[in-house]
């Protein structure tokens, strides 16, 4: 069965992407188009076009670099929860030593969790002072090798090249113990880390793809956008027809823009695919008359049965995003959407309307929260659009289990008679119960057995069928035997 998760089954190694942060003026660029110049594959005629990202290759290794400097597009991703880099390197000037903005560096990749090397920058510098830069380092947290701590660091130089070589060791070394894999087989995702409106060519978005392989003609969505890649180019603006990780590439294709930071994920997100019709009763439109309890289930109790769903969100931006892509899900149904908090005004609406609450980057109020546990209300919440989708999946697989529509509580055992039969007494909750009725036994929640009704009788008169609330006797054949509390289901 496809499953909107991605199977990580036959798993492939992958190359490293790496992001390069620190304080201004300190070498970030220099660095990036040191290693881009001298370590770029390119072929003689071949037109280099900046995309946000390139791939180069060292000691027959490729490594992704993040092109853009400064931290700004990580932190976006890091706020909307993506998480591209797999590693980073800490750009450090052996002249100036740690500054705020490599203070707030080391916040962002300690926060991400994303591990990184230091480069020591500007060695050639006759003011370097390399010492000084360390021990500023293990000031501000960062245990570097040789002084009781793991994180390497190399001296380099980004206008001469001096200690590039080794730093791009540290890297691969470092991207190894990640052991950094994908699945070929799992539909494509990854990030947006550009985006824009190209007065010739339309809608860019530059992303970098994290698994599976992304192709031409794949439908491709984000939280806030949707399209089918038309043009895929890699980072050299090359036309391709499709990517494995971790290739930047540019799609043109999006209807809308897409932002930055914001996954993509390739196929529609529809969940006939999570659901494929072999469950004709939750999700056939016109599903065959299925026999339940060898009774046939009316048409119009299950077959046609919609999930309710009340949407919040943050901001009205996310909400419309969020709206767009539920949207596409068959046999659901949105009963109300609106901004702000998940409250109890929500649960009990949702209460009202057997609905389930998702809500994107939104909080749940602590009365909500309670009333929704003391109500059995099910909320969904999530700041990443993927997993909203992944735990409704949950939920959906969940309601699928057949729905029962006749229980009847046994209250008392009269009589084992001869054979598998015995006589109880008992109450309908709700369905009808009738002669010749097959049944499940059902004893806390689990199903115990099965039988057959052999005979009913109302007030000691004999009945074809006894209805909700009634109570009744009954002859009951089964190999189980009953006991008082069990529930008669079907
Ligand atoms: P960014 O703000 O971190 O991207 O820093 P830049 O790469 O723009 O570098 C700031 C300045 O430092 C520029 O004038 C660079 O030429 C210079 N620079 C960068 N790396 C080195 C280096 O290794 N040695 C020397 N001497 N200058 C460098």
């Amino acid at each position: 069965m496809a499953t909107i998760a991605n199977k990580s089954q036959n798993l492939l190694p992958r190359p490293p992407i790496v992001v390069i942060l620190g304080h201004v003026d300190h070498g970030k660029t220099t660095l990036l188009s040191y290693i881009r110049k001298a370590k770029m594959p390119t072929e003689p005629g071949e037109i280099t076009q900046s995309i946000g990202a390139y791939v180069i290759t060292h000691n027959s290794k490729l490594i992704t670099f993040i092109d853009t400097p400064g931290h700004e597009a990580f932190s976006k991703m890091r706020q909307r929860g993506a998480k591209v880099a797999d590693l980073g390197i800490l750009v450090v000037a052996a002249d100036e030593g740690v500054k705020p903005q490599t203070k707030e560096a080391i916040g962002i990749l300690n926060e991400s969790e994303t591990p990184f090397v230091v480069a020591v920058n500007k060695i050639d510098k006759t003011n370097a002072d390399i010492e000084r830069v360390k021990q500023e380092l293990m000031q501000a947290g960062v245990l570097l090798e040789g002084f009781g701590g793991n994180i390497s660091w190399q001296a380099i130089s980004a206008k001469t090249g001096q200690g590039i070589n080794e730093l791009l060791d540290l890297i691969l070394l470092a991207a190894e113990m990640e052991s950094l894999t994908y699945s070929p087989e799992a539909k494509a995702k990854g990030i947006i880390i550009e985006s824009k409106m190209d007065s010739s060519r339309g809608l860019t978005a530059i992303t970098i793809v994290k698994d599976g392989i992304l192709k031409v003609g794949d439908e491709i969505t984000t939280t806030s956008a949707a399209g089918k890649v038309k043009i895929l180019e890699d980072f050299l603006g090359k036309r391709i027809d499709q990517l494995s990780p971790s290739s930047p590439a540019l799609i043109i294709g999006f209807e809308t823009l897409p932002q930055i930071g914001e996954e993509f994920f390739s196929g529609k997100i529809d969940l006939v695919e999570i659901h494929p019709p072999h469950n004709e009763i939750m999700w056939g439109v016109n599903p065959p008359q299925k026999e339940v309890g060898g009774q046939p289930v009316p048409s119009n109790t299950q077959a046609e049965k919609k999930i309710n769903l009340i949407l919040k969100a943050d901001v009205s931006g996310s909400l419309e995003a969020l709206s767009e892509i539920i949207k596409t899900i068959p046999n659901v149904k949105i009963i109300s959407e609106s901004v702000g908090d998940i409250t109890d005004g929500d649960i009990k609406s949702a209460q009202n309307t057997g609905a389930v609450i998702v809500g994107f980057k939104t909080r749940v109020s602590k009365a909500a929260e309670n009333l929704a546990t003391a109500q059995s209300i099910k909320i969904i919440t999530s700041e990443i659009i993927y997993e909203l989708l992944k735990n409704l999946e949950d939920e959906f697989r969940a309601i699928e289990k057949p729905a029962v529509i006749g229980q009847l509580e046994i209250l008392a055992v009269f009589d084992k008679k001869s054979g598998k039969r015995q006589v109880v007494g008992g109450r309908v909750i709700f369905g009808t119960f009738k002669n010749n009725l097959s049944v499940q036994i059902q004893r806390q929640d689990q199903v115990i057995g099965e039988g057959k009704i052999v005979n009913l009788q109302c007030q000691k008169q004999d009945v074809s069928q006894v209805s909700e609330g009634k109570e009744c006797g009954l002859l009951f054949e089964s190999d189980t035997i009953i006991n008082t509390g069990d529930l008669l289901i079907y």
